[in-house]
């Protein structure tokens, strides 16, 4: 058994003491064959079973329930979907709404069900805001932001601007030049969902077997080093770690995310900070910045980390201390009363991002296949519409879940876009990353000329426009 505490500080915090469910060591027949005991898989298997209980669903993990991103990430539940723009921006206005109302609801759905099943993971939706914080350039790019998503149609009841007097309520920072606010986002413990859902769809009466690798799969059959499982569905769902089972990692490229967390700060803190409700927060660079007060008032902060040349998994997530330090250095901005702060906590894990840099959610029917991935680190949410979305296109319900632009409701593997060979990834990937860092740096320097930050900015965002 691994040392699966030391994964995250949500692992490291759950009550329960993390004994491995029993690996799988039968051949077994079932309707549908789970890969993954993360968000998607888990998700897929509650909704299948709370709509056909007839169903035999068999979840195959290779380590334990919340090994993956599910047991490790920031914790914003977003009512939204990476590249969800560019996905409705063509729709008509009507569809559109329709749309984005079944985003803006994903946080309440997963309330509901977690209130329904009884699962405590100190939940809390009050928001997200976005803050221009650290440079004038964040203000401006937070309302061009603003602007386009006005021109889709959504109003100041979706997303607000709010003057530094108004941010000043909710949260306070060094510099502040204003927030772009939504409601729709919530902030949670994300090793206890993950553990709360496999405990209830187990109670529904899904099997999971945990240290069960899959080595091998194809249509209607997985196996294991110690057994093997027929179905009439099989659901890939990990995401990050799609390189393990081919041919499904020319869809995912493996990134990483890193993260750290202060101690319990005390109320002192925290009354010259805010936050008081769980608010998600971030800072507008192009560092894709994530942080959250937790329920146990710690101040959790990750940023995008790396890629490894061939879609190499990392699996060694102890930070160096240039990682742990740059993390330290971004939220040190925004509450210099922080900067000497003690870290208790610091770790990342792999996320999947599709080459279209947008999540899809797949059905082959004639290979018995479902999949929905390519969340882009904004799978906490998408997850749950992903396996609402797979439950109703393997019941072959034809439903406002079905007919959306992400998924293929008729599809096949070979319609996702694959990424390009190596080197192209690695030298592409890191191209953009580093104009990033280098418009980041040239930006945070207040004495940087103006043609400096105008030259960083115009090479960052073209270098942007590659993952559109
Ligand atoms: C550090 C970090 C921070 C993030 N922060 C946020 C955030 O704040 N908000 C947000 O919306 N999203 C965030 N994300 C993204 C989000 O966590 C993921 O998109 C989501 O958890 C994906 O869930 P999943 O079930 O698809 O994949 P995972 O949770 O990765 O689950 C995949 C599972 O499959 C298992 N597995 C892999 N290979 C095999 C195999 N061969 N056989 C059997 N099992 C296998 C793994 O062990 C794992 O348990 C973050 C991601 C990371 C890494």
């Amino acid at each position: 058994m691994s040392d699966w505490r030391t994964l995250s500080l949500w692992m490291d915090q759950l009550d329960e003491p993390l004994e491995p469910r029993p690996a799988l060591g039968a051949e077994l027949q079932a309707d549908v064959a789970i890969i993954g005991a993360g968000y998607t898989g888990l998700w897929t298997a509650y909704y299948l079973k709370r709509q056909a209980p007839q169903l035999r669903i068999v979840i195959l993990e290779a380590e334990t329930a919340g090994f993956g991103a599910s047991g490790r990430n920031g914790g914003w539940l977003m009512g939204n979907l990476l590249g969800e723009d560019r996905l409705l921006g063509d729709l008509p206005a009507a569809q559109r709404k329709a749309a984005f109302d079944l985003l803006h609801g994903i946080p309440d759905e997963v309330g509901a069900v977690l209130q329904r099943e009884g699962i405590a993971c100190d939940y809390r939706k009050s928001g997200v805001l976005y803050c221009a914080a650290r440079y004038p350039e964040q203000q401006a790019s937070l309302r061009e932001q603003l602007q386009g998503l006005r021109a889709l149609g959504l109003g100041e009841e979706d997303y607000r601007w709010l003057e530094p007097t108004e941010l000043a309520q909710q949260l306070r920072m060094a510099n502040p030049y204003g927030a772009l606010f939504t409601p729709h986002c919530a902030t949670l413990q994300p090793a206890r969902l993950v553990r709360g859902l496999a405990r209830c769809v187990e109670s529904l009466g899904v099997e999971i077997y945990e240290q069960s690798r899959v080595l091998d799969w194809q249509p209607g059959l997985l196996r294991t080093a110690h057994g093997s499982v027929r179905a009439d569905w099989i659901v890939p769902a990990v995401e990050g770690y799609a390189a393990s089972l081919p041919p499904l990692g020319r869809y995912q490229l493996p990134v990483q995310s890193l993260l750290v967390a202060t101690e319990p700060l005390p109320a002192e803190t925290w009354a010259q900070i805010g936050l008081e409700r769980g608010q998600a927060f971030s800072e507008a660079s192009r560092q894709v910045t994530y942080g959250q007060r937790t329920a146990d008032d710690r101040l959790v902060f990750g940023a995008r980390g790396g890629y490894r040349f061939g879609g190499q998994l990392r699996t060694d997530f102890n930070l160096t201390s240039d990682e742990r330090q740059l993390r330290r250095y971004l939220f040190g901005e925004l509450f210099p009363q922080l900067r000497e702060v003690r870290l208790s906590h610091a770790w990342g894990g792999n996320l999947g991002m599709a080459r279209r840099f947008h999540p899809h959610m797949l059905a082959d029917r004639r290979n018995g296949i479902a999949l929905s991935g390519g969340y882009g680190g904004e799978g906490v949410g998408a997850s749950n519409l992903g396996g609402r979305t797979l439950a109703a296109l393997i019941l072959g319900q034809d439903s406002e879940l079905t007919r959306q632009p992400w998924v293929m409701r008729d599809g096949h593997l070979s319609q996702l876009r694959s990424w390009e060979p190596e080197p192209c990834r690695w030298l592409g990937y890191n191209a953009i990353i580093q104009s990033f860092v280098h418009e980041d740096r040239v930006l945070a320097d207040p004495h940087s000329a103006p043609w400096r930050r105008r030259l960083a900015q115009n090479m960052a965002g073209f270098m942007e426009s590659f993952m559109r």
